[in-house]
C-alpha cells in the first residue's frame, strides 16, 4: 500500500490555495492572529528545514506537541504565499504562477509529511486529537487554494497558452496536471455549488479521521485473549512467547493475546489445532468493527458513501467511481469491474478445486466440505456444524501444503529470518538490478526504537536517499504495510527523498530472531518496491515526482518488485538458516517450486471479491446511495456479482476496510489487480530480455522509475514494454484460466 497520496494533494499539491475559505473562517483564530508579536513556532523543530541529513525528522527533538502549531502555521503561511500568486499585477507566466505554485507550502508540507507517517505508524492520543482536529481544516485549506477564482483563471491563461510557451516536455506535463487538479477539484463551478463542495470535503475528511480511530480501537479491542495455553495448540514456541508478551503490553500477563491483523483472515488461523479457537479467532476478525459500540464503523460509512456520491454528482459524473477513474489509467469503472469480473469465475473455480483437495484432510477430522448458501458473516448465522467454514481454510490450507507438497511453514520461515530477507534479499535484488548500496544509520533519530535507517548510494557512490525500516506490529501502528516519505524528490526544491517502510510483522519474545512468513517477505519486498519508486525519482517539480502517478500505476513498480523474492540467486542469497545460516535445503527450495500456484485460487478470490465490494460501494449513484444495513448491501453486492463464495469472504469486509474509507483507495482497490496485470507482463518483459542484469534494471530504472508523473503512465509503460500491457502472463503466473461463462455457480 502507498500512503503519500493523500499527502500530495494536501500539501505539495495543494500548496496551491487560495485564501478566500481560511481568511473568512480562521481554522484557527484563537491562535494564529496574524497580529501576535510571538512567532508561533519559537522552538518548534520543525519552523525550519531539518538539518539532518537529507532535512530528515529531528525525531529527537519533535514532540507530539510540535504538530499542531506547525500544521496550523504552514497553512497560514501558504495561503499567504498562494495570495501574492493570485494577486500578481504582472501577466499569468508559467514561472509566476505554476513554478510559484510549486514553491509554496514549504512548512505545511514538511509539516504534515511527518505527522502523517506518525499518525499512522506511532499515534497516540495527542496525534489522534491533532488529525481530528485538524482533518477538516486541511480539506479546507486544500479547497480554498484550488477554488480560488483569481488563482484558477491564472492557471488557466497559462493552460490556454501552453502550446506556444516553448516549455519542456515536464514543464508542459506540469500545467496540465495542476489545470486538470483544478478543474476536478472544482475550479469550474459556480459559487454556490463551490461552498456546497466546501462542505462536502471538510466532511468526507472528518468521515476519514473517525473511521480511522474506530478501526484502530475495534481492532485492538477485537484481539483474542486467552487464558489457558491449551487453547493455542498448534503455535510454536516463539508465537506463543509472542502472544504472552502481547498480553503483558496490554498489562495483562499471563495472558495470551493474538491481536488482529487487519484482514479477514489470521495468520494463526493456519496453524491453531483447536476448531472452536479457530472459529472465535475469525469471528473476532470479522466482526471487529460490528459491535454496537463506539467503535462501530458501520454509520460512518454509510454516511461516506452518500457523501461521495453526492461530491460526484456535483462535479459532473454519475458516480464516485466514474469521477476516480477519470484520472486514473483505467479511465472508467466499467473497465476496471471488466477486468475484475472477468478473473473471478477462474478464481473461483480454482478456489473450489482447493477446497476439495482440504476435504481429502478434513474429513478425518469429521469435517465436510459442503457448498452452502449460508452467509458466514453474521457470527449469528446458523452453521451448519459438520461443513468445512472460511476458519478452517488456513488450517487445512496448511495442511495440504504439508501433505501434497510436504510444505512446512514452521520449517520455512526458520529461513527467513528478517535482517537476511532485507539486506541479502531485499536491498541485494536492489543491488544486482540499479547498482545501489546500503550502510545502516545510527546517527539518525527514529520515532520508535524499532526503526532502522539507511542511507543509500548510487552506483557511483552518490548519496541518494534515505531509507527507514519500521517492520513490527505495535498496538498504536495501523494494520498492513505501507510505504510514504518524510521528503519527496525534487530538482527545483533540491531535495533528496526520505522513504519510510512500515510493516505488521511479529514481534519476536526479547532475545528471539525475527522469523517471516513467505507472505511477510513478499511484502517486504513489495513496499520496497515502492520505496525504489520514490528513492529513484529524477524529476523538477513536486508534484510529478517519485509515486505521483495514478492508483491503478502506483502498485506495479511494488508489484513488480515481488519477483525478485524468487529469483533464484536473489532467494538462495537470503534464505539461510536463522542459527546455522545454512543456505535452504535444495529438497526444501524444491518443494516451495513444486507449491507453486497452490493458493492462488483462495487470494485471487479474495483480492477480486473486495475490488468489487469497493466497486459495489463507489458505483452507487446519488440516488439510490442510502444504504441502511450494511451488511445486507456487501452480501447482494457479492451476489450481483458472483462472488459470494462463503468460504472465501472478501479480504476485507465493509466495516473494516480502511483501504477505501480512510487511505484514498476509494474506487481503487482494483488498482491492485490492474497493476498485477502489469507486474506479470513486465517480468515476461525481463524473462524475453536475459532476467534480472544491471542493463536491464537501469533501463527500468531511467524509462519509469526515475520519471515519476512526468507523462501519462500508459505512455510511459508502452514506452517501456514497446506494447501495451497484456493479461496473459498473469493468468499464466496464477494458474488461471478465463472461464468462458460470465457464472460460476
Ligand atoms: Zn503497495
Amino acid at each position: 500500500m502507498f500512503r503519500t497520496r493523500i499527502l500530495l494533494l494536501v500539501a505539495a499539491v495543494a500548496l496551491a490555495s487560495s485564501c478566500s475559505t481560511l481568511t473568512d473562517k480562521p481554522a484557527s483564530a484563537n491562535k494564529d492572529a496574524a497580529s501576535d508579536i510571538t512567532d508561533p513556532l519559537t522552538g518548534n523543530p520543525l519552523a525550519e528545514p531539518s538539518t539532518l541529513p537529507f532535512e530528515a525528522p529531528p525525531f529527537d527533538k519533535i514532540r507530539d506537541g510540535d504538530f499542531q502549531p506547525a500544521i496550523e502555521e504552514g497553512m497560514r503561511r501558504q495561503i499567504a504565499e498562494v495570495k501574492r500568486i493570485a494577486n500578481n499585477p504582472e501577466a499569468a507566466t508559467f514561472d509566476n504562477t505554476l513554478v510559484a505554485l510549486e514553491k509554496t507550502g514549504a512548512l505545511l508540507t514538511r509539516a504534515q509529511r511527518v505527522f502523517s507517517a506518525l499518525a499512522q505508524a506511532n499515534t497516540n492520543d495527542i496525534l489522534q486529537r491533532v488529525q481530528k482536529e485538524e482533518a477538516p481544516r486541511l480539506a479546507a485549506h486544500s479547497d480554498a487554494i484550488f477554488l480560488d477564482a483569481k488563482l484558477f483563471a491564472r492557471v488557466k491563461s497559462v493552460y490556454d497558452k501552453r502550446a506556444g510557451l516553448g516549455l519542456d516536455a515536464e514543464s508542459l506535463r506540469l500545467t496540465e496536471r495542476y489545470y486538470r487538479l483544478f478543474v476536478r477539484a472544482g475550479a469550474q463551478l459556480s459559487a454556490g455549488d463551490q461552498d456546497r463542495l466546501r462542505d462536502y470535503n471538510k466532511e468526507l475528511s472528518s468521515l476519514s479521521t473517525e473511521f480511522r480511530s474506530k478501526l484502530l480501537a475495534a481492532t485492538r479491542a477485537g484481539a483474542l485473549v486467552v487464558n489457558d495455553k491449551d487453547e493455542l495448540a498448534g503455535l510454536d514456541d516463539a508465537e506463543l512467547a509472542a502472544a504472552l508478551e502481547a498480553g503483558r503490553a496490554r498489562l495483562t500477563p499471563g495472558k495470551y493475546v493474538i491481536p488482529l491483523q487487519n484482514t479477514t483472515q489470521q495468520p494463526a488461523l493456519a496453524s491453531l489445532k483447536k476448531r472452536d479457537t479457530r472459529e472465535k479467532l475469525f469471528n473476532a476478525s470479522i466482526a471487529r468493527a460490528e459491535q454496537r459500540d463506539d467503535n462501530d464503523t458501520r454509520k460512518t460509512i454509510t454516511r461516506l458513501a452518500e457523501l461521495r456520491a453526492e461530491k460526484a454528482k456535483l462535479l459532473g459524473y454519475d458516480t464516485w467511481a466514474a469521477y476516480v477513474l477519470d484520472d486514473q489509467m483505467a479511465k472508467t469503472p466499467e473497465r476496471a469491474i471488466k477486468l475484475l469480473t472477468d478473473m473471478a469465475p477462474a478464481a473461483i473455480d480454482k478456489a473450489k478445486g482447493e477446497a476439495r483437495e482440504m476435504e481429502k484432510l478434513a474429513k478425518k477430522d469429521g469435517i465436510r466440505f459442503k457448498p452452502w448458501d449460508l452467509q458466514y458473516y453474521s457470527p449469528s448465522a446458523k452453521k451448519e456444524g459438520g461443513a468445512l467454514q472460511p476458519w478452517d481454510w488456513q488450517y487445512y490450507s496448511e495442511q495440504v501444503k504439508k501433505k501434497n507438497y510436504d510444505l512446512d511453514q514452521n520449517e520455512i520461515k526458520q529461513y527467513f529470518e528478517l535482517d537476511s530477507v532485507l539486506q541479502n534479499g531485499v536491498f541485494f535484488a536492489a543491488n544486482q538490478l540499479y547498482g545501489i548500496t546500503f550502510k545502516e544509520r545510527h546517527d539518525i533519530p527514529v520515532y520508535q526504537s524499532d526503526v532502522r535507517v539507511f542511507e543509500v548510494f548510487d552506483q557511483d557512490g552518490t548519496s541518494l536517499a534515505l531509507f527507514y525500516a519500521d517492520y513490527f506490529k505495535r498496538d498504536n501502528k495501523a494494520g498492513g504495510a505501507w510505504a510514504t516519505a518524510f521528503v519527496g524528490q525534487s530538482g527545483l526544491l533540491g531535495q533528496k527523498p526520505v522513504i519510510t517502510n512500515t510493516c505488521n510483522f511479529t514481534k519476536p519474545a526479547p532475545g528471539q530472531p525475527a522469523l517471516l512468513s513467505r507472505d511477510n517477505v513478499v511484502t517486504m519486498f513489495h513496499e520496497f518496491g515502492h520505496a525504489l519508486h520514490g528513492m529513484f525519482s529524477n524529476v523538477k517539480y513536486p508534484l510529478l515526482g517519485g509515486t505521483s502517478v495514478p492508483r491503478d500505476f502506483v502498485e506495479f513498480p511494488s508489484q513488480f518488485n515481488e519477483h525478485w523474492a524468487d529469483e533464484p540467486g536473489v532467494f538462495a542469497n537470503y534464505a539461510k538458516h536463522y542459527k546455522t545460516g545454512a543456505p535452504m535445503p535444495q529438497e526444501l527450495v524444491a518443494k516451495i517450486r513444486k507449491a507453486g500456484t497452490y493458493g492462488q485460487g483462495f487470494s485471487t478470490t479474495e483480492n477480486v471479491s473486495a475490488a468489487l465490494l469497493d466497486m459495489a460501494w463507489h458505483t452507487l449513484p446519488r440516488s439510490v446511495t442510502i444504504v441502511d444495513n450494511v451488511d445486507a448491501f456487501e452480501r447482494s453486492a457479492l451476489k450481483k456479482y458472483d462472488v459470494d463464495y462463503p468460504l472465501v469472504p472478501p479480504r476485507y469486509r465493509t466495516s473494516y476496510f480502511a483501504h477505501i474509507w480512510s487511505n484514498g483507495y476509494a474506487a481503487g482497490y482494483y488498482s491492485y489487480l490492474w497493476t498485477a496485470v502489469l507486474r506479470d507482463d513486465a517480468f515476461y518483459w525481463f524473462r524475453e530480455h536475459g532476467g534480472m542484469t544491471r542493463e536491464n534494471g537501469q533501463r527500468l530504472r531511467e524509462m519509469v522509475l526515475s520519471r515519476g508523473g512526468t507523462e501519462p503512465t500508459d505512455a510511459l509503460y508502452r514506452a517501456w514494454r514497446g506494447r501495451d500491457p497484456s493479461v496473459e502472463p498473469l493468468l499464466e503466473v496464477r494458474g488461471l484460466k478465463i472461464a468462458k461463462s460470465g457464472k460460476n455457480r
